[in-house]
């Protein structure tokens, strides 16, 4: 495993993301496959990945639970623990503090409660890295509210020790991320959604930099955009495969990223243990991608760029009156709209009425949740256009 110091750590340049741990089933909300998210972080562990990134509200509130669990074996010091407080899911209004989407009306009072819960739940006295999650043009208010205090909150956490590094993670635009920055000079690390069609579609190229002029090192999420860049379609895929005939897909997502100099961490939410064996060995090895590689890889995302940017992470799901699995119709808009395969008949048809895009009724809660801004309804709409005209024919 390859390693780069911050600060007075050395931090594996992989990490384990912990919101795609494998579960019993593929149903939605389905528990974690404790026995093999146990292997998997074991694994992991056990061959130099050091850094572990959970959040207070991935598989609903377990991934905390077990990814403490699981490393309290092995001594305190050897590894290190990221969490996020849920900003971005929650609302401030007359003094009173609240969840939105499935957890509304759950008993919250502070900052703190959310704090020493995920303390309790990691079974540590001390985060190494604590992240605002998604600071964006929605929560700014939320994580800037003075009455609220939650910045102030945490840096006195970080003076007495429960929190070693303090940082952000965010879905904001390059803007919303320098302004941040220009405010606060408390944070000493971000981390964005990067990755080479990102570089384009969601101009993390820009974020790149302004965080890098700021002296933070980037931290990596989405850095397979939930899986879309393990294959690609057939058109992208043979101009890489002409270049390096013998290298999976994945490995130039990964490529791309360890040419990046600020980059300090390279977070993947592997869900099975032949990725995660896969990926230890490629960030074992330091062989980023070359300029002329890049230039392909930017030849390639020009192949995509009618992608709608969608990275699976679901938090557009919780308040779908109509309980869409939006994720899965978005890929398969992807699917449909750029190269449709054989097999897109067969899940279709054992899909009911109400699951397919027709179902949607326009109502908009979830742009709302949206980190990635789609218009979701509209493209519901395209969609059930599609199948529409697919099934006139
Ligand atoms: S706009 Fe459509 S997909 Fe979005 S929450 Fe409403 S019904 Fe669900
Ligand atoms: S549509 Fe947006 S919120 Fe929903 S899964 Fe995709 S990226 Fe996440």
């Amino acid at each position: 495993m390859n390693y780069k110091q911050f600060k007075d750590k050395k931090i594996s340049t992989l990490g384990l993301g912990c919101m795609r741990l494998p579960t019993v089933s593929e149903d939605r909300g389905a528990p974690i496959d404790e026995k093999k998210a146990t292997e998997m972080i074991e694994y992991a562990y056990l061959n130099g990945i050091n850094y572990f990134d959970t959040a207070y509200g991935y598989h609903g509130g377990e991934s905390e639970r077990l990814v403490g669990k699981v490393l309290k074996q092995f001594p305190r010091d050897t590894w290190y623990l990221a969490s996020k407080m849920p900003g971005h899911m929650m609302t401030y209004k007359d003094g009173k503090l609240d969840f939105m989407g499935d957890m509304v009306g759950s008993k919250v009072e502070s900052p703190r409660q959310i704090f020493e819960e995920q303390l309790e739940k990691c079974g540590v006295d001390y985060f190494d890295f604590y992240l605002l999650h998604n600071v964006c043009e929605s929560s700014l208010d939320f994580y800037t509210n003075e009455e609220l205090g939650v910045i102030d909150y945490l840096l006195e956490q970080k003076k007495a020790g429960r929190i070693k590094h303090l940082g952000f993670s965010s879905h904001g635009r390059a803007e919303t991320i320098d302004k941040f920055l220009n405010t606060y000079d408390c944070f000493e690390f971000v981390m964005i959604q990067i990755n080479y069609l990102d570089w384009v579609l969601q101009d993390a190229k820009s974020k790149y930099e302004v965080i890098t002029k700021h002296g933070l090192p980037v931290l990596a999420m989405e850095s397979c955009r939930g899986g879309s860049l393990v294959s690609l379609d057939p058109t992208a895929e043979v101009m890489l495969k002409k270049a390096r005939p013998n290298d999976p897909i994945v490995h130039w997502a990964f490529r791309f990223l360890q040419s990046l100099p600020n980059m300090q961490v390279v977070l993947s939410g592997m869900s099975n243990m032949d990725q995660l064996i896969d990926n230890i060995a490629l960030f074992s090895k330091n062989d980023p991608a070359t300029e002329e590689e890049k230039a392909l890889l930017m030849d390639v995302v020009h192949t995509m760029a009618d992608l709608v940017p969608c990275t699976a992470c679901r938090y557009c799901c919780d308040d779908c009156p109509q309980e869409l699995d939006i994720p899965k119709l978005i890929s398969m808009y992807n699917e449909a709209s750029n190269s449709p395969s054989f097999t897109m008949s067969f899940v279709l048809s054992a899909m009911t009425e109400n699951e397919l895009p027709s179902a949607c009724i326009s109502c908009g809660n979830c742009m709302q949740m949206c980190p990635q801004g789609i218009d979701i309804p509209d493209v519901m709409r395209k969609f059930a256009d599609i199948l529409d005209k697919q099934a006139a024919r």
